[in-house]
């Protein structure tokens, strides 16, 4: 069976920068599994993906642009310390999250810390940044009418509800 929209794919990824860094993997844990076409993975990736099936391995490069976007040099905030869990231990360089309205969180970097505010830089700290995926397609299977329904995986990997 092949990648296409409205398929369950779990799969293993090793993500690294164009230097070779390590940024992120699912080899010491779980594979993910996404409900596939539905945006919860980055574009560049998802359109690396598709085609590919079960026991595939493969690269995949994405473009800063394709992946959380090109950095944006004005995009900083001065926010008061409250809305900081760990406000008395930040530094310049720090990476963090704060609170954001709807009760989500956003990651953004410490720029500079004040006596009452933080300024902060609110790209994602992988904005600008081309990305590198190592993948490995361990299943695909299609999606179940309730799964695509609501838009995300049941059972193993997604949801339990
Ligand atoms: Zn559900």
């Amino acid at each position: 069976m092949n990648i296409e929209k409205d398929k369950v794919v779990t799969f293993h990824y090793h993500l690294t920068d164009t230097a070779g860094e390590v940024i992120d993997s699912s080899r010491e844990s779980e594979p993910l599994t996404v409900l596939f076409g539905h945006g919860t993975i980055i574009p560049g990736l998802e359109a690396g993906m598709a085609g590919h099936k079960t026991g595939d391995r493969f690269d995949v490069s994405v473009a800063a642009a394709d992946a959380y976007g090109e950095r944006r040099e004005d995009f900083t905030q001065r926010v008061p310390k409250k809305y900081f869990r760990d406000a008395d231990h930040l530094k310049p360089g720090d990476s963090t999250v704060l609170g954001v309205q709807g009760g989500g969180h956003r990651p953004v970097t410490v720029i500079k810390v004040g006596s009452s505010v933080v300024d902060v830089d609110l790209n994602h700290p992988l904005a600008g940044k081309a990305l590198m995926f190592n993948v490995e397609i361990t299943d695909v299977r299609d999606a179940s009418a309730e799964e695509l329904e609501h838009g995300h995986v049941h059972g193993p990997g997604g949801h339990h509800h």
